[in-house]
């Protein structure tokens, strides 16, 4: 079963003396993190608006503060930090840099992608490894929270090259994971060509055929279903939250950014459920299909971001007239594509890619829905716009879990050696969804406003986790 149970209400539980009024802890955690990790700016973004949730659940739960669980969620379990040297195809040697972040292992091995990308540094994977704590409790399945990755940029590099830098990054990250242990996946820039190449190392220097990563090809024991996964799953969030107001995704227009894995399988999916998706876009720029975007259109996008590792304008080069492509611009403080006219908003790209201004954009617009495939694409601001005006918005680290859900289903296929048919993933996905979903609603209406889905998300994840801790002691 996928359900994720919240304990009921009890009388509050007297402990000892306690320093602090449980309200303000809370705060006075929120404060110790701010001044340990002053450089981490998206770590703290991302501690601040799960930390800030959670207020009202210690005066129902003494137990956290007493067994201080915040002091120690908020401090990773342990950091791998490490040189990659490789070499390129003029025999030259490079180097990066390497990590893993083993965030939290209460409830299962921990679990998290790996990200190559050169923005990647200590506080972008702890931001990520702090999100996947959470969002990997809401799945219901027993999997902890990680995350790693490298300042490595596979854009314009070789097959070998990509290649040898994925053989030397698992030369030593090997010694680090295991199925049981640590059970990495993909993210921005590691889909089936990176992690096949890091499995190869892994089976060569372990010794073992394990399902050490997930999101592998198909043929070694990946799951049908994981590659639309994460993009499927952000649209049955959306329809979710449409359903407790009695109205669905049908007919609706629909922006969506990114062009990668999980911005291909949401277009896929809205188009499956009668909605008009009309945009994508690249680091370059974004498209934009006024009549929507097509399923030939689709597969056409799935071939240059797949196949050919081309850009979104060729798109618009094939379908001029029908879809327009609009250069973007790095030093304009909003991005035009929140201001198309629209209902419902899908940001897959990457990490504060939505400003307060671009979400005052999506408002103006007519914009009800906002379903975050991306992890934290919101920035503060825009979280709290959306919140403020009450509309249906979907946090990352619920939207996008169907994602590490379906590597959870994953590694379940690969300990009994057995594979599952696509349709019967999907199912499993579309109910880990709803499960989701009623959770951080019944979540938001306990502690908080009804359908605050941030706070809903951030308090049903963190009771989980926080419960198993305090079962396991101090450790
Ligand atoms: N990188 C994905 C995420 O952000 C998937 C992680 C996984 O499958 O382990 O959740």
């Amino acid at each position: 079963m996928l359900a994720l149970t919240i304990p009921p209400t009890g009388p509050p539980v007297a402990f000892g003396d306690m320093s602090q009024m449980a309200h303000g802890y809370a705060h006075d955690v929120l404060d110790q993190v701010k001044a340990r990790n002053a450089h981490e700016t998206e770590f703290l973004q991302a501690a601040e608006e799960v930390l800030e949730s959670l207020s009202p659940v210690f005066d129902q739960h003494p137990e956290f503060q007493k067994h201080a669980i915040l002091e120690r969620i908020v401090e990773p379990e342990r950091v791998i930090q490490f040189r990659v040297p490789w070499l390129d195809d003029q025999n030259r040697p490079q180097v990066n840099r390497g990590f893993r972040v083993q965030f939290n292992s209460a409830i299962g091995p921990y679990k998290g992608g790996i990200r190559f990308h050169p923005t990647v540094n200590l506080s972008i994977l702890k931001f990520l490894g702090f999100e996947q704590i959470f969002k990997n409790a809401l799945t219901g399945q027993m999997i902890g929270g990680g995350k790693g990755g490298s300042d490595f940029d596979p854009k314009g590099k070789s097959d070998f090259e990509v290649m040898r830098f994925c053989q030397s990054f698992v030369t030593e990250l090997f010694r680090h994971v295991g199925p049981d242990t640590d059970v990495p996946a993909g993210d921005i820039g590691v889909g089936g060509r990176e992690i096949g190449y890091m499995f190869g190392q892994y089976k060569r220097l372990a010794n073992e055929f394990t399902g050490v990563l997930t999101g592998k090809p198909l043929g070694f024991g990946g799951s049908l279903g994981r590659t639309e996964a994460t993009g499927y799953g952000t649209v049955f969030f959306a329809a979710e939250m449409l359903q407790v107001k009695n109205d669905s995704l049908e007919g609706k227009t629909c922006l969506v950014s990114g062009s990668g894995n999980v911005a291909q399988y949401a277009v896929e999916k809205l188009l499956q459920l009668g909605a008009k998706p009309v945009t994508v876009s690249d680091s370059s720029g974004w498209v934009h299909a006024k009549d929507g975007i097509t399923n030939e259109m689709l597969e056409e996008i799935k071939d240059i971001k797949n196949n050919r590792r081309g850009r979104i304008h060729e798109l618009a080069d094939k379908y001029s007239g029908k879809v327009e492509y609009h250069e973007t611009d790095r030093n304009a403080d909003h991005n035009p594509l929140w201001q198309v006219d629209a209902q419902c908003a899908f940001p897959c790209a990457t990490q504060n890619e939505i400003n307060g201004k671009d979400a005052e954009n999506l408002l103006s617009a007519g914009v009800t829905v906002v379903s975050e495939g991306a992890n934290m694409p919101s920035n503060t601001e825009a979280v709290n716009r959306f919140v403020d005006a009450k509309i249906m918005f979907g946090p990352g680290k619920a939207a996008n879990a169907a994602g590490v859900g379906c590597s959870a289903l994953e590694m379940a296929q690969n300990s009994s050696r057995i594979a599952w048919s696509f349709d019967r993933v999907e199912d499993m996905l579309k109910d880990m969804m709803a499960t989701i979903h009623k959770n951080a609603y019944e979540a938001s209406e306990r502690y908080s406003t009804a359908g605050n889905y941030v706070d809903g998300a951030n308090i049903a994840g963190f009771v989980k986790v926080a419960n198993a801790m305090v079962a396991q002691g101090v450790v």
